[in-house]
């Protein structure tokens, strides 16, 4: 392993490293107070050297605050030796795409290092789009035939076609129902191709979030019936205003709603809360279901993402609902964030901002009393 030692400090023995060094990863160890490279792996001075190579002067922490726009030393001053306390950032550099995970590394006797893993995830994010593109074009050629199938099928079912039997009937029934469900998947997937490239067409005003949330709530009430599931709301903050497109905010207030119902037990409970959070308006949609197990939380709002008990016939979800929701929330500068504890419940929180300043109208209002 290259030991740099750009500091001054005693490091301690090289033995402590050494396994590092056949990682296939690269691993870069910094001081954590100049964040200058004290120690790096194989792999690492590889990757330095390829970047080196393309012309940049010195690959530290500047460099890659430079590169992630946000400040860097701020997030590490953050970080204790607390396990599971990491920053985790994507960077992406000419061809390259790295996952980097930094986390201070602590040991009695010595002062704290910050470790820093540079895996390569271009071939993987390759691979993703690849897959995405492919999924996007089947999804488009799909849609003609299957609507064209669904109205034949339709013809059918409506005598227009002439007398069929019973037991054809039943099964043509059947059969539109699927064809249903396929239709909905394939515009799941183009509605998230479209947000992607910016084709979705938003059409923003200034609205009281309050009618978006009733009018969520009166859209699934077939589905909360057909579950026995009871929705409140809970408004903690009247007259909060957002500028949305509200049939957007709608969609993504119905698919949490219809999670949190789905996932609820019989005779269960959903509170959709409204309330300000700082200087953003929450939509909160809290649920007693069965809970996202840890190991799952990371990945829902991925593509196709099902966990859970609840297979996909049984929920009818199509594991889209998540992404598209992420993608309109992001669309409208919002935030979409959850906490979840298995056999306890859900909570997803939209945060989106707020029209009017209620931090400084509030002080305003109690300076002039
Ligand atoms: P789906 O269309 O299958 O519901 P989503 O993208 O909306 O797909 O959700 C992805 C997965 O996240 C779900 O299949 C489920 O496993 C989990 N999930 C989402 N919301 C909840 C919730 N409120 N309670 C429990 N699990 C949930």
């Amino acid at each position: 392993m290259e030991n740099t030692n750009h500091a001054q400090q005693p490091w301690p023995e090289l033995d402590t490293w050494r396994f590092f060094n056949d990682l296939s990863d690269p691993v870069f160890i910094f001081d954590p107070k100049s964040l200058n490279v004290c120690q790096l792996n194989k792999s690492a001075i590889r990757l330095k050297e390829r970047f080196e190579k393309d012309g940049v002067k010195q690959f530290d922490a500047e460099f890659l605050t430079g590169l992630l726009l946000v400040d860097l030393r701020a997030q590490i001053a953050q970080l204790s030796c607390r396990e599971g306390d990491v920053f985790r950032f994507e960077v992406c550099h000419l061809d390259l795409q790295l996952d980097v995970i930094l986390q201070m590394m602590c040991s009695s006797g010595s002062e704290p290092l910050l470790v820093g893993v540079f895996r390569d995830v271009s071939a993987l994010a390759d691979v993703d789009r690849m897959t995405n593109e492919l999924v996007s074009t089947v999804s488009h050629e799909l849609r003609s035939p299957l609507t064209a199938i669904k109205g034949a099928m339709g013809l059918i079912l409506s005598g227009a076609a002439g007398n069929v039997s019973v037991k054809a009937l039943q099964m043509v029934e059947i059969a539109q129902r699927n064809a249903d469900r396929l239709i909905l998947i394939i515009n799941d997937i183009l509605d998230l191709d479209k947000i992607k490239d910016g084709a979705m067409v938003f059409d923003n005003t200034e609205i009281e979030l309050i009618e978006t949330v009733n009018d969520s709530v009166e859209a699934i009430v077939g589905f909360r019936d057909r579950f026995d599931v009871q929705v409140d709301v809970d408004v903690k903050d009247e007259g909060l205003i957002s500028n949305i497109d509200p049939n957007r905010i709608v969609q993504v207030l119905v698919n949490l709603l219809s999670n949190a119902i789905k996932f609820s037990p019989e005779g269960g409970r959903v509170t959709v809360q409204l309330k300000l959070h700082g200087q953003l308006n929450r939509i909160s949609i809290m649920d007693n279901g069965e809970g996202i197990p840890v190991s799952d939380q990371k990945s829902i709002f991925g593509r196709f993402m099902q966990v859970g008990s609840k297979n996909r016939a049984a929920t009818g979800g199509t594991g889209l609902g998540l992404s598209i929701v992420k993608a309109i929330v992001a669309n409208q500068g919002g935030k979409i964030s959850f906490e979840s504890q298995e056999g306890v419940g859900s909570t997803f929180h939209v945060d989106l901002p707020a029209v009017v300043d209620y931090v400084a109208a509030k002080a305003n209002k109690s300076g002039s009393e």
